[in-house]
């Protein structure tokens, strides 16, 4: 198959329609319109094998993942997605890949009601880069940046579950409940991008961003950004039943939870009088959140306590990064 005719017929057709691209594949470039009032939001993320996924990594959970960590990105800032432009670099055209990648790619864009407007497909090692854009009402983005002090510290949905799905695939932790095994490899595969979590948001929360790198290290981003200190109660992280039942002890699912990453979970703090607000809001759309901590003026700050007392983490696994 050449790669005409690969996007002819993986990429071409499929997915959700949008009236607001008025032209969208098989052109030099696609050409979009902006509703009035609107403003545009775009973030790229590249996923590479051996860094970003296992290789051999099932093509619809590499479609997911590429996808979901693109709209968490958008959701953290409090944007819809709408438009969304796909590089593929494939050491090889395997017809039976693409097929499964694109299907999922299509089931992804009907259910959160973006198109896929273009792309480009080379051949080299696998890696994908999605650039994904969306629309928020003009001066309602949240940023890293508007936290104050007194502010509560939140977050959605249950942390550290991706993390010891990693592990559990890397052989490097067993667990003998089936069911449970597969959960947490399921939330390393298939993250949840909390797009409705973070339109919800806008004008409630003064700050926000996805969990990607683990919370320690990306609740820093916040501080930094907002010149804010963060007091977290650790004995309040939210973990889920799978990954409490697999583990030593409280102490170690809590590790996870705060160090972990690619839960892709929003982080955001909201001032008291919006506490119940937001709560009220996201439990009627059954999004599970937990109140984790509190802003404080103890500049760059970050304070750990576990039961009320002070707790230091091993360093090395404070998150994670590339290049160190
Ligand atoms: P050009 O050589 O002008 O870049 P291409 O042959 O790369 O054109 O692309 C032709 C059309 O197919 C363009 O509209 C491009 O956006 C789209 N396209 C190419 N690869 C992909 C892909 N992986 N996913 C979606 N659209 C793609
Ligand atoms: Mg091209």
């Amino acid at each position: 198959m050449k790669e005409f005719d690969l996007i002819e017929k993986h990429f071409s057709t499929g997915g959700y329609k949008r009236k607001d691209v008025l032209i969208g594949i098989g052109d030099d470039a696609a050409v979009t319109k902006v509703p009035a009032g609107q403003c545009l939001v775009t973030t790229t993320d590249t996923l590479v094998e051996g860094v970003h996924f296992l290789k051999d990594t099932s093509p619809d959970a590499i479609a997911h993942k590429v996808v979901a960590v693109n709209l968490s990105d958008l959701s953290a800032m409090g944007a819809e997605p709408a438009w969304l432009s796909l590089s593929l670099s494939l050491p090889s055209i395997e017809p039976e890949w693409v097929k499964s990648f694109s299907e999922k790619l299509h089931s992804l864009s009907e259910y959160f009601s973006f198109q896929l407007i273009g792309g480009d497909t080379v051949q080299g090692p696998l890696s994908i880069t999605v650039t994904a854009q969306g629309f928020i009402p003009e001066g309602n983005q949240i940023t890293r940046s508007g936290a104050s002090s007194g502010d509560w510290l939140m977050v959605t949905g249950c942390l550290g579950d991706a993390g010891v799905g990693l592990d559990i695939l890397k052989g490097e932790r067993r667990v003998t409940n089936e069911a449970d095994a597969s959960y947490l490899k399921n939330r390393h595969w298939f993250p949840t991008p909390r797009v409705l979590a973070g339109t919800t948001m806008r004008r409630i929360a003064t700050s926000c961003i996805d969990v990607s790198d683990g919370l320690l290290q990306d609740v820093k981003h916040i501080a930094s950004s907002s010149e804010v200190g963060v007091l977290i109660h650790l004995d309040k992280l939210p973990i889920s039943q799978a990954l409490g039942a697999n583990v030593a002890d409280l102490n170690d699912a809590m590790v996870y939870a705060a160090t972990s990453g690619d839960d892709y979970e929003l982080l955001f703090t909201v001032p008291e009088e919006q506490r119940v607000n937001i709560e009220t809001a996201l439990s009627s759309y059954d999004i599970p959140v937990a109140c984790i901590g509190q802003i404080t003026g103890a500049k760059g700050k970050i304070d750990c306590r576990l039961n009320d007392q002070p707790y230091t983490f091993d360093s090395a696994k404070a998150g994670f990064e590339h290049f160190s």
